[in-house]
């Protein structure tokens, strides 16, 4: 169990994220600490050298102003407490030495022959556990003097300053992957989150949703979005369900009757008239399928962006006269009188047999479903830029709890199922309005009348 989880700690973004940027702060901080070390133990010998290079001429000058005994003079009023001096003869002998304090004369004298020789050169020698930096300087008379200093204190600041470096930089890196760990994990939370509710999904809990956090990042946008598609694809999916039981159910009823007709054909011994017209029959069922199916191709066509548009200029205006004129008998025989409200000169960019179409769905509707003695008016304006049309009829209306359903495919009103119908009009216009990038919508009083409104951008109209 803890295994399992430590592993997939590990194999986590956030534990990987921490990871990267706490080796990357590593490397820089010891990069600081490199540069700072090298240029702080630089500037100290360079202070060293300087000091002894000072006492070397020093030394030099006093030598030759007032000999060895003016320089051991010099050298005890000074009382230098850190720098060694020494006057060799040309024969190698110890003439006159000053140690530094912390210094006893038997400690020298054993590691005294390590001393260099006249070299000018720095040297270095090891006298008792310190090391010591050597200049030596001729006096022009075979004897030399030569300087030098311990590194000790050097040494012991570049040591304080690694201890406090180190004493430092440790709390401040766990410091840094504590806060890093918690930060990432905390940042990452709305991923895991959007996990856990793609597993639930998968395992067929469609209504899960990602907890939304407000943090205003990009985080909480993807979580929005991604919800956002969550309802979207369940609407689709319910949409797809319910077109599907209505199409099973709407397809049940033809087909029935087809095989009813068929078997009664089967049964009617060979009566040519009989099997004639049972043959026309089943043709009619058939014919009903067939229009029923294409119907809804078409929908989805419309609704998916596959279907094809022929653009071009649409007199509207035109459109609207011709669809009335083919809808007068009809009209007349149900006794609705058609007016038309239309003059002025309405051209947009469409498909002119789709939106033929979507006037004649909505003209059959409001004739359909007025009474006898009922009007039905068609009216048409510009409007910023778009056209818009009134299909107003003094019909049955449409019940308001109704009304936002009447959209959907294969959707009928139970009292308008005497009429004929597939309850596949409206999604019809809608998809095809759509497709132009134009709207439609309903206004309806149950045993007033309804009026149906299509508006389509004049310009750019259609994919
Ligand atoms: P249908 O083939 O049933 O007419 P539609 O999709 O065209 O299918 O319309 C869906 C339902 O909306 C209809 O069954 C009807 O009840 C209602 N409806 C549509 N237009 C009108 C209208 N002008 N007046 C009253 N009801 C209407």
């Amino acid at each position: 169990m803890l295994s399992k989880s430590l592993e997939l700690i590990h194999r986590s973004i956030a534990f990987k994220l921490t990871l990267c940027y706490s080796l990357l702060f590593a490397v820089s901080a010891l990069i600081l600490f490199g540069a700072t070390h090298f240029l702080l133990a630089s500037h100290l010998k360079h202070e060293d050298h300087e000091a002894i290079r000072s006492e070397l001429a020093e030394g030099v000058a006093q030598y030759k102003s007032g000999g060895i005994e003016a320089l051991k003079q010099e050298v005890r009023l000074a009382n230098e407490v850190e720098i060694l001096h020494r006057v060799v003869s040309p024969l190698g002998e110890t003439m006159f030495l000053h140690l530094p304090n912390d210094m006893e004369e038997a400690d020298f004298e054993k590691d005294e022959r390590q001393f260099p020789g006249r070299e000018e050169t720095w040297a270095e020698v090891q006298l008792g556990s310190n090391i010591f930096e050597v200049v030596s300087a001729d006096f022009s008379d075979g004897y030399f003097l030569q300087v030098a200093r311990s590194t000790k204190d050097r040494e012991d600041f570049l040591e304080r300053f690694r201890e406090i470096f180190v004493g430092v930089m440790i709390p401040v890196f766990l410091l840094g992957l504590g806060g890093g760990a918690l930060f990432a994990f905390r940042a990452f939370k709305p991923i895991r989150g959007l996990i856990q509710t793609v597993r639930s999904i998968v395992i067929g809990n469609m209504d899960a949703r990602v907890p939304e956090a407000r943090t205003g990042d990009e985080l909480e946008e993807l979580v929005t979005l991604f919800n956002g598609m969550l309802e979207r694809i369940e609407s689709l999916i319910n949409g797809m369900k319910g077109t599907l039981d209505n199409v099973a159910h709407d397809l049940r009823t033809p087909v029935t009757r087809l095989r009813g007709v068929a078997e009664m054909a089967i049964q009617s011994e060979g009566d040519a008239e009989a099997l004639r017209e049972a043959l026309m029959d089943c043709a009619e069922e058939a014919e009903h399928i067939r229009m029923m199916l294409n119907t809804l191709m078409d929908i989805s066509e419309a609704e998916t962006g596959v279907m094809r548009l022929n653009m071009e200029e649409v007199d509207m205006t035109s459109l609207i006269e011709k669809t009335a004129e083919l809808y007068q008998y009809v009209a007349e025989d149900e006794g609705v009188a058609i007016h038309l409200a239309t003059r002025e000169d309405l051209r947009l960019r469409g498909d002119p047999n789709r939106l033929q179409q979507v006037l004649a769905n909505l003209l059959d509707n409001a004739i359909k479903y007025t009474p006898e003695g009922g009007r039905v008016e068609i009216e048409g304006h510009k409007e910023d830029g778009r056209i818009v049309v009134h299909i107003k009829d003094t019909g049955q209306g449409i019940p308001s709890e109704e009304l936002p359903r009447i959209w959907e495919r294969l959707y009928r009103i139970e009292k308008s199922r005497s009429e004929r119908g597939l309850g596949l009009g409206l999604s019809v216009v809608r998809a095809v309005v759509r497709a132009h990038h134009g709207h439609v919508e309903a206004a309806s009083e149950s045993g007033k009348g309804s009026t149906f409104t299509i508006s389509l951008p004049i310009a750019q109209s259609g994919r």
